[in-house]
């Protein structure tokens, strides 16, 4: 007897659904996909629960007929293609025949549809893959599949389901990308028999400005390139606004909304010098090319492709998107230096312009000396010392060895780096910290000056120290946010004018949801019809700073680690970005009342040595080390 056994089919659907139904926003995109694929020029969705409950689709295309619609729910039965070679040149958005069984497995599954040929339409109820009925039914031609209880019979995955907000935000996702792909087809979502969003039948520019943002309009350029048989078109978003994810990214090939390393590398290759590092650009771009040039038969999701012509294709969309910014550049580089003054933070010009005191020591305005009781005792300077001291001859080792054997130059810097990683995590607690700067404070550092418009020089018992003043700020105003928060104290400040935000529609779904919670934060927002919001009171740090950058990159970060993650944390990351946009950038010149302030301020912090993201703040050379480097002593 043998012990292989062929897989009952209702079990092996369950298993294809594990791969193609990994949350409801999967459901609504292979319903959708289907939709498209019969010519819908309609398609209505209706969510219930964040899709526990229900998810269901309508759509007003050629429908099934009766016998159709039985097949449709079996395992590898499709419409779309009938032969070997049909799969190198596939023109669908299906063609796997498995999403209607998988989602039969593992939901309370109807399927109503009816033809125009057709008199009277189908209906299917199927439970857990096993067929309940079938009803001749009154309809209109088109289909609509209500998928309800989605996986009651697969505990386990039925577990990993996130909060309402979170499945929303994922098919506000599935939705969003659809509709940008699709501009003719109108489409309309609700949840709780509330409409969410219906976007009718657009030009592709009018329905990229009503997906991502009606704020990107004025910021908009046509990308419009053909080689050979490829084409490229699409619309991308001036430099100037930028996302800190590549979620602004959507690539439609052949109709097919994909996500690709290849494509997205393209883009960035197109707008080479002209992003900051770290930014992500805002792009929709669809790329039409012979069906056997791409093979889209790679994931059970259908999310990526293979090119066939991989380099090719790459350099065509670098090249549209490099033409598109080109074509344009000289006038909006003039439009955004006219319609974006960067607002003074504190006070841009310093009081006094010379960068270097000579003064002596002690008699200088900008010289803040603490209590002289407070001196450090001699033993802990001594460790002090030691410690940097050490750090030192190493550095200084290092370089022997790097000239001596420049081969392994490379090896040791990788290993420095992640010493330094280490050196950061361990130095992180405020018991280091206090450690080493015990009985010293900010204040009692003798300032020397601003260097680079970025680090202040300073002189301390025990060397020369540097202050990253970027990073100290973002401390400070992080701890401040923090503090605000937790003691319940409402610290924000109505602004005199309130602003008017535009969001997409995906950002929009999770800033409603966000409201109240921002609002322990010291944001208060209000919906203000569609995807539009009135920001009405920020927290006193961000009072005159850019609100709608703050916004989006706020609930970009929600987007990014999402809720399901615990509200405590997510709403720490927030305190961080908001910190970040509140603070005085590199790049600006203090004066010494503000480099006073900033260095009360930090000896005020709990954890003033590093920023809120684990960058130091400061750093030193011990005089002794510095003697020795100039072999002043041995
Ligand atoms: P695939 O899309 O890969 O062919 P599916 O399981 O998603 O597989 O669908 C099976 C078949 O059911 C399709 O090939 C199509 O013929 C039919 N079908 C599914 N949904 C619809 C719909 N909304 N309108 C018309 N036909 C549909
Ligand atoms: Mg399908």
């Amino acid at each position: 007897m043998s012990n292989i056994k062929i897989l009952p089919e209702n079990l092996s659907n369950k298993i294809a659904a594990g791969e193609v139904v990994e949350r409801p926003a999967s459901v609504v995109k292979e319903l959708m996909e289907n939709s498209l694929d019969a010519g819908s020029s309609r398609i209505f969705i209706e969510i219930e629960n964040g899709g526990r409950s229900l998810i269901q689709v309508a759509d007003n295309g050629t429908g099934m007929s009766h016998d159709d619609a039985l097949l449709s729910i079996e395992r590898y039965a499709t419409s779309k293609i009938t032969r070997d070679s049909d799969l190198f040149t596939i023109q669908t958005l299906g063609f796997r025949g498995e999403a209607l069984p998988s989602i039969a497995s593992v939901s309370h599954f109807s399927l109503t549809s009816r033809t125009s040929e057709a008199d009277t339409g189908i209906q299917i109820d199927v439970r857990g893959g096993r067929i309940d009925r079938v009803l001749e039914v009154g309809a209109p031609v088109g289909t609509l599949i209500s998928v309800r209880r989605l996986f009651f019979n697969t505990p386990a995955r039925r577990k990993f389901l996130k909060s309402v907000t979170t499945e929303m935000s994922h098919i506000a996702e599935a939705v969003s990308a659809m509709a940008l792909g699709w501009p003719k087809v109108q489409v309309r979502l609700g949840h709780n028999n509330k409409m969410i969003k219906s976007w009718t039948k657009a030009k592709p520019a009018e329905r990229v400005a009503d997906v991502l943002g009606a704020g990107l309009r004025p910021d908009l350029m046509a990308v419009n390139q053909q080689y050979e048989d490829t084409t490229v078109k699409g619309w991308i978003c001036a430099p100037r606004i930028t996302r800190s994810t590549s979620r602004g990214i959507y690539f439609f090939v052949n109709g097919r909304f994909v996500r690709d390393r290849v494509l997205q590398h393209a883009v960035f290759s197109g707008y080479a010098g002209r992003l900051v590092k770290g930014q992500y650009p805002v792009a929709v771009i669809w790329i039409e090319l012979p069906f056997d040039q791409v093979d889209v038969n790679v994931h059970p999701a259908k999310h990526e492709v293979r090119f066939v012509y991989q380099k090719r294709t790459h350099e065509v969309v670098a090249n549209a998107v490099n033409n598109a910014l080109a074509g344009t550049e000289r006038t909006r580089w003039y439009g955004s230096i006219r319609k974006n003054p960067e607002p003074p933070i504190l006070s841009k010009v310093a009081e006094n312009k010379s960068t270097f005191d000579t003064r002596p020591h002690g008699q200088d305005k900008t010289v803040i000396r603490s209590d002289p009781n407070q001196n450090t005792p001699e033993s802990s300077k001594k460790l002090q010392s030691q410690m940097i001291t050490a750090h030192l001859k190493e550095q200084l080792t290092r370089n022997d060895i790097e000239k001596k054997h420049p081969d392994i130059k490379q090896n040791l810097s990788e290993m420095d780096s992640k010493f330094q990683k280490v050196a950061i995590a361990q130095t992180s607690t405020h018991a280091v910290q206090k450690h080493i700067w015990e009985k010293h404070t900010f204040s009692d550092l003798r300032v020397i000056g601003q260097f680079h418009n970025t680090y202040l020089i300073c002189e301390g018992d025990d060397g020369l120290v540097l202050i990253d003043q970027h990073a100290a700020h973002e401390r400070i105003t992080y701890e401040q946010l923090k503090q605000n928060r937790h003691g319940k104290k409402q610290a924000s400040q109505q602004l005199l004018l309130p602003e008017t935000i535009e969001l997409g529609f995906r950002e929009a779904q999770i800033l409603t949801e966000m409201i109240p919670e921002f609002k322990t934060l010291g944001l208060e927002i209000d919906p203000f019809g569609g995807t539009a919001f009135v920001v009405t009171a920020v927290p006193e740090p961000l009072v005159k700073r850019q609100v709608g950058p703050l916004i989006e990159e706020l609930v970009e970060k929600i987007a990014d680690i999402g809720v399901g993650n615990g509200l405590d944390m997510v709403l720490d990351q927030c305190l961080k970005v908001m910190a970040c946009h509140s603070t005085i950038r590199a790049n600006q010149i203090l004066s010494n009342k503000e480099i006073n302030a900033l260095m009360v301020q930090l000896d005020q912090c709990e954890r003033p040595s590093h920023c809120p993201h684990g960058r130091p703040t400061w750093i030193q050379w011990n005089l002794r080390a510095l003697q020795k480097a100039f072999n002043r002593i041995v």
